[in-house]
């Protein structure tokens, strides 16, 4: 069975065709700059171990004309098509066979993730249009941490705010925690029944996860992704009078605050970048923010593991995903020095060693095993959409 997966942003498209039988993707791409003057498409075809790659800039004015490209470059079959969808609130424990109702209950969750769920929604509506009688899946972010006790997910607010306005814990990058959290079982030939995790997404956005026996307890994303850790361009985790008081001493509006906190603080904030490697070379050259910044965020990812381990009671594995957790052996070392306390040692010699493939970085006494598992959230998405499909068959 070929499985398209969907990714719609608000103004891009990201696509995966697989093969599921053997596990290949077929074809994928990019439509990028949907709506600005000029957008541009890359897509390639893979066939027996060749890729063909085509890159197309014009002007790309919706959605529409972006499926379009993407449908016209596709010269595979494609059986059925798995969407991601960013929130699906509590309307949504698993992946889930799109339907009129299922479309009404995505866009009832418009209200906690207003930049994505209506992209989201579009992505669904064109491809049911382009691609008629081909069964959609959507997979929500937010399905993995659906376990999450209530004692964990419940903001210490008045209660009638969750009732009334659900804010609550959501979690975000679910499918990732999920996909190197099944990897991960698989690796170390046990069931995910029998191990206890904490994953650590560490990209642009970063989100921590404790798992136990295969069910998310705790993540450190919040209502929002903008809780947590800090990221490259957001705060993380932040006392909330903070932004009272600088709405009364600075003037700024809500809009322009909100701004400030989603994409000029975190890594950003402090040093003025937000991509590692630029800044472990600024810090290379004597920066004292740039060194700071790295000292930061490791030290807030340590808090999350000293917590989660505590919120856990054994912990079997760590595992280090994303851009930042797969490639920065600096800030994993950073993270975990001096934790022998809960029984971690990494190796350093293995700890720098690149790889493409998912790898061990824990010393021979290390009694957690440290894991590095490179995401795939798009094969995580095609697979639950298969899943979906045989059970409703
Ligand atoms: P996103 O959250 O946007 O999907 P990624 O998971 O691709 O992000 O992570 C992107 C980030 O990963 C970059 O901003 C950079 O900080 C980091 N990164 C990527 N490659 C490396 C590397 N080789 N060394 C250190 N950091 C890296």
């Amino acid at each position: 069975m070929n499985v398209l997966v969907i990714n719609t942003g608000s103004s891009s498209l990201k696509y995966q065709l697989f093969d599921m039988d053997s596990q290949t993707v077929l074809a994928g791409g990019v439509v990028e700059r949907i709506g600005e003057t000029q957008g541009v498409l890359t897509h390639k075809k893979f066939s027996r171990g060749k890729e063909d790659k085509t890159k197309k800039t014009q002007p790309i004015q919706n959605h529409q004309e972006a499926m379009l490209l993407m449908a016209g470059l596709i010269t595979q079959k494609i059986d059925a098509i798995g969407h991601r969808v960013v929130q699906g609130g509590e309307d949504f424990k698993a992946a889930t066979r799109i339907n009129g109702e299922v479309k009404k209950a995505i866009q009832a969750n418009n209200p906690l993730a207003p930049l994505h769920n209506p992209p989201n929604l579009i992505g669904i509506q064109l491809a049911e249009d382009l691609f008629p009688g081909k069964p959609q899946v959507a997979v929500f972010d937010t399905n993995f941490h659906q376990t999450i006790p209530e004692k964990a997910f419940l903001y210490a607010l008045p209660y009638e705010y969750y009732t009334d306005y659900k804010i609550r814990r959501y979690g975000f990058h679910g499918t990732s925690h999920k996909y190197v959290a099944n990897k991960t079982c698989e690796l170390m030939g046990k069931k995910s029944t029998e191990v206890n995790l904490i994953t650590l997404h560490l990209g642009n956005g970063c989100s921590i996860c404790a798992i136990k026996k295969g069910k998310c307890q705790d993540t450190s994303m919040g209502m929002t992704p903008l809780a947590g850790v800090m990221m490259g361009t957001r705060t993380g985790d932040l006392d909330p009078a903070i932004f009272g008081y600088l709405m009364d001493n600075t003037g700024m509006t809500q809009k322009e605050l909100d701004e400030v906190l989603n994409k000029k603080s975190g890594l950003k904030g402090i040093c003025g970048l937000n991509d590692l490697r630029d800044i472990h070379e600024k810090s290379a050259k004597g920066d004292r923010l740039a060194g700071l910044a790295v000292e930061m965020f490791a030290y807030q990812i340590k808090k999350y593991i000293g917590a989660y381990a505590a919120v856990l009671g054994h912990v079997d594995g760590l595992v280090f995903t994303a851009g930042v957790g797969e490639n920065d052996g600096v800030v994993r070392a950073k993270a975990l020095a001096d934790m022998s306390v809960f029984g971690i040692e990494i190796d350093p010699v293995k700890n720098k060693a690149r790889s493409q493939e998912p790898h061990t970085i824990h010393g021979t006494n290390s009694q957690i095993q440290v894991w590095v598992v490179p995401t795939n959230e798009e094969l995580q998405i095609a697979t639950e959409t298969c899943q979906v499909l045989e059970n409703s068959n």
